[in-house]
C-alpha cells in the first residue's frame, strides 16, 4: 500500500503519464486498449501513423531527455519542409513570407494591404482573429488564405474565435521579411517548428511507449459515472471503485456530463465548450512520393483535407513502400459520409502526388472524437468557472481536454506532473 493508492487518474494520455509517473501507487483507468491518448501511433504494415501528435519541437532539454532516453534511434530535423497547396501551386509556409511565388494580380494586392494593414497597425487585446489576421497580413491574404483554411481547419468563423491560441501557431509579419520574400527566394527562417525531433522507429509513440511500463493502467475501462458524495466511480465495463481524489484528463464535456447531479450551471457552461473532431487517412503506396515535405497544409476548398504528413520523409522506409497520412476536420456538432471523405481523399491525393489506384498498398482510416479545442469567445470564461467548481469537489482536471486549451505534448505532460504535485500539497494538509 501507498499513500496513493486512493488517487485515481482518468486517462493514460502524456498528461496521465505526468500525473502517473509522480504519484507512485496512483491507479489510472484508460478508455481504449493502449496508453498513449492523442500521442499514439498506430501500425498498418511496417508503417507508423500517428493520431495527434506527429512531431517535438519542445525546447525543453528536460524533457527531450526524458522522451529520448529510451525511445532508440531519434531522427533530428533542424529544418522543416512545409508548404501550402493554393490550387494547383505549392508555396512555401508561411504564405506571407513568401510573396514572390504568388502570380502578380494577387502578390500586388497582397503586398499593397499587408503595408497599409502594418502601417495602420495599433496593438489591442480584445482582437477576434479576424481582426488580428487582417492587422497582421491584409485583407488579401486573411481573404484568400486564412479565412478559407479556418473554415476547412477550426469549421468556425474567424470572427467567433479568440486569439489566445496562436501562441506561435501564426507569425506576426516582420516586414524586412515580407518585402525580402516578395521580391526573392528567402530561406524560411521565422517557423516556430523549423527544428523537430522523430523515433526513427514506431511512430511518434516511441517517445513515451516505455516510460509506461511500470504504472498501473486498467484498459479498456471508460468511466461513465462519478458520483461525488460518495466517491465512487462506474465504468462502462461493469467496473465500479472508489476513490479519495479524482485527476481527469478526460475532455470537460464528457467529464461533466458523467457527473452525478451535476449543478445546472456547470452544465450550462459545459454546453458552450466547441470542439473539432478528426478523421485521419493513411495511405501506404508501392511507389515513390515525389515531395519532399514534411508535412503540407490545403487551401483548396473542393478538398476536404486541410494538412498531410509524409512519414516517410521524415524517417526511411526499408522496404520500397512509401506512406502519407491525410486530416480532415469537422465541428463537434457536424456529422460526416466517411466514404464521402474517404473517396475525396484519394482521388485528391491522386491528383497531388499523381499516382493511380495500382499503387495503393493499404489505406486506414482513424477517427477520433475530440481533436482542437475551438478557442472562441466564451471559451475562458466557462473553463475557469467548471474548473473551480471541479477542484472544490476534488477533481484535478488536466491535460489538453482536463483544461480545455490547446497544448503541446510537453505541455500536457507537465500538467500531469504539476496535477502530481497539487495532490501532493493535499496529502500533505
Ligand atoms: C490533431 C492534433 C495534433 C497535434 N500535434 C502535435 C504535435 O505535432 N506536437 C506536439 O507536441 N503536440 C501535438 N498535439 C498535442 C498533444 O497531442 C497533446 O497535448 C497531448 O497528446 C494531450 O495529452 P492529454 O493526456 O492531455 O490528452 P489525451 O491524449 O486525449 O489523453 C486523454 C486520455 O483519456 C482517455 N479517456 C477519455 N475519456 C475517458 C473516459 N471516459 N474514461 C477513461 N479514459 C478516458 C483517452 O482515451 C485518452 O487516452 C496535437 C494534438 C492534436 C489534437
Amino acid at each position: 500500500m501507498t499513500k496513493y493508492d486512493n488517487v485515481v487518474i482518468l486517462g493514460a494520455g502524456l498528461s496521465g503519464l505526468g500525473c502517473g509517473l509522480n504519484l507512485p501507487g496512483a491507479r489510472i483507468y484508460e478508455a481504449k486498449h493502449h496508453p498513449g491518448g492523442h500521442a499514439y501511433s498506430h501500425t498498418l504494415k511496417n508503417h507508423h501513423f500517428d493520431e495527434g501528435a506527429h512531431i517535438c519541437h519542445t525546447q525543453n532539454s528536460e524533457f527531450l531527455n526524458l522522451i529520448t532516453k529510451q525511445a532508440g534511434d531519434i531522427c533530428e530535423i533542424n529544418q522543416s519542409i512545409v508548404s501550402n497547396r493554393w490550387g494547383d501551386k505549392w508555396l512555401t509556409y508561411p504564405v506571407q513570407n513568401h510573396l514572390r511565388q504568388l502570380p502578380l494580380e494577387t502578390r500586388i494586392p497582397a503586398l499593397t494591404d499587408l503595408v497599409i494593414a502594418q502601417i495602420d497597425s495599433q496593438d489591442s487585446q480584445s482582437l477576434n482573429y479576424r481582426d488580428w489576421c487582417l492587422r497582421q497580413y491584409g485583407q488579401t491574404l486573411t481573404e484568400t488564405f486564412y479565412e478559407v483554411f479556418t473554415k476547412k481547419y477550426w469549421r468556425s468563423d474567424m470572427e467567433e474565435m479568440s486569439t489566445d491560441w496562436l501562441g506561435g501557431r501564426l507569425l506576426k509579419s516582420v516586414l524586412p521579411s515580407i518585402i525580402h520574400g516578395a521580391f526573392d527566394e528567402r530561406a524560411e527562417d521565422q517557423t516556430k517548428f523549423s527544428k523537430f525531433y522523430y523515433p526513427k522507429k514506431g511512430g511518434f509513440f516511441s517517445f513515451f511507449k516505455p516510460l509506461y511500463l511500470d504504472l498501473d493502467i486498467s484498459y479498456r475501462e471508460k468511466v461513465v459515472e462519478i458520483d461525488l458524495i460518495n466517491k465512487n466511480l462506474y465504468f462502462e465495463s461493469g467496473t465500479t471503485t472508489s476513490y479519495d481524489i479524482l485527476a481527469s484528463s478526460v475532455p470537460l464535456p464528457v467529464l461533466v456530463n458523467s457527473i452525478k447531479d451535476v449543478p445546472s450551471n456547470i452544465m450550462y457552461l459545459s454546453a458552450k465548450l466547441k470542439w473539432t473532431q478528426s478523421v485521419i487517412i493513411n495511405f501506404i503506396l508501392n511507389s515513390p512520393i515525389l515531395r519532399n515535405e514534411h508535412w503540407f497544409y490545403i487551401y483548396n476548398e473542393e478538398i476536404e483535407a486541410s494538412r498531410v504528413s509524409i512519414p516517410s520523409n521524415i524517417t526511411s522506409t526499408s522496404n520500397n513502400t512509401n506512406c502519407f497520412q491525410a486530416e480532415i476536420f469537422r465541428h463537434n456538432e457536424e456529422t460526416y459520409d466517411i466514404e464521402y471523405l474517404q473517396e475525396n481523399t484519394n482521388r485528391s491525393m491522386q491528383n497531388i502526388f499523381g499516382y493511380c489506384d495500382n499503387d495503393v498498398s493499404s489505406t486506414s482510416t482513424i477517427t477520433a472524437p475530440f481533436s482542437y479545442v475551438i478557442s472562441d469567445k466564451e471559451r475562458e470564461s466557462a473553463v475557469s468557472q467548471i474548473l473551480e467548481w471541479l477542484e472544490a469537489n476534488k477533481i484535478y482536471s488536466m491535460g489538453l481536454y482536463g483544461n480545455w486549451k490547446y497544448m503541446w505534448s510537453d505541455i500536457a505532460y507537465y500538467s500531469g506532473q504539476n496535477t502530481a504535485y497539487k495532490i501532493h500539497k493535499e496529502f500533505q494538509k
